[in-house]
């Protein structure tokens, strides 16, 4: 269970704002926590419900008590009072917050305080977001709304205007890495996944997945090849590389992968150790740097950059990869 200790570290000023909201007894009826996945919008929306149901809070504390039945119940998911929405298929439909209203009636004499979690805000129909528009309006009881979303921009102004707006932002390669290892990731892959800019929830599926473990191989090769000539490099690309990199996720992952490379090379050329990713590839990399100078491992990495930009753009994944080929090739 996340502490807002440990979330003040990677989002400090959506922590304050919570906290602050907390100990000055300012709870708002809606809040909208928006940024990218992985960010900590679930873990915050759990230790405000918690502190806001704690038999045990101590006011100007923000920190819930964890060992009162309250607390227990949040965490082993089963509390009366906490509600959470999610998409049904595709969307949030209006019978979902219609199911949820009665709940609310029908509850409301035991205990006036609940707390509803929208997760995947932006994927309310509008009747849903209607609806809901008009619970929020109710000068009701104790009601705590805690809309999540990562497109902040997909979500109707009438919503957003009525909640209280809590920004969390990118987390750093550094907090990603720290995120992944207490998840129990090995430290080398979670530097390799925070360079990836993978959040955690897709680092985790990667990490099951043997696909990831032979791309890594499959992109270290295709190095091996280009290096040594042009032929071989082309044969391996169709050969070996786009049998393994099927898809658009996939082709990105190989790019993000090739990123990782270049990158490694530049810090060794300024003799930046550390930041090396790729750690268990250093005897190659150091090879490599020998041959490919700092200038030119920046500029493969902008035509790395911009492949990525085509394969978005459509081109053909065979083509826009034989085009980076080319460029790679010395
Ligand atoms: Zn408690």
């Amino acid at each position: 269970m996340t502490s807002w200790a440990q979330l003040e570290q990677s989002q400090p000023v959506a922590t304050k704002m919570l906290q602050n909201s907390i100990t000055r007894n300012r709870i708002a009826h809606a809040y909208l926590f928006h940024g990218p996945p992985g960010t900590g919008k679930h873990e915050a929306s759990l230790l405000f419900a918690m502190r806001y149901f704690c038999e045990n809070k101590h006011e100007g504390e923000a920190n819930p008590c964890y060992e009162c039945a309250s607390c227990k119940r949040i965490q082993t998911g089963n509390h009366p009072d906490l509600h959470w929405i999610e998409p049904d298929g595709q969307s949030i439909k209006k019978e979902q917050i219609e199911y949820l209203q009665k709940e609310f009636t029908y509850t409301g004499l035991e205990s006036n305080q609940k707390v509803y979690v929208i997760k995947e805000a932006e994927k309310m129909t509008v009747n849903a977001a209607n609806r809901l528009l008009k619970f929020l309006e109710e000068p009701s009881r104790e009601t705590v709304a805690i809309l999540l979303t990562a497109h902040i921009g997909q979500m109707l102004d009438t919503i957003v205007s009525r909640c209280q707006r809590i920004q969390f932002h990118s987390l750093t390669d550094h907090h990603l890495q720290q995120q992944l290892v207490e998840q129990g990731l090995p430290e080398s892959t979670s530097k390799l996944f925070a360079a990836m800019k993978l959040d955690s929830q897709k680092a985790l599926e990667i990490h099951e997945d043997d696909w990831f473990a032979e791309a890594r191989k499959i992109v270290v090769q295709l190095m091996d090849k280009v290096m040594n000539s042009s032929e071989e490099g082309y044969l391996y690309l169709h050969q070996t590389y786009l049998k393994h990199f099927q898809g658009r996720e996939s082709l990105e992952y190989g790019l993000e992968l090739l990123l990782v490379w270049f990158q490694d090379l530049v810090s060794l050329h300024l003799d930046k150790r550390d930041s090396i990713v790729l750690i268990d590839q250093l005897e190659r990399l150091e090879k490599f740097h020998y041959v490919v100078s700092l200038s030119e491992a920046k500029s493969l990495i902008y035509e790395i950059l911009n492949t990525r930009r085509r394969l978005a753009q459509n081109v053909h994944p065979t083509l826009a990869m034989e085009y980076l080929i080319l460029k790679l090739q010395r």
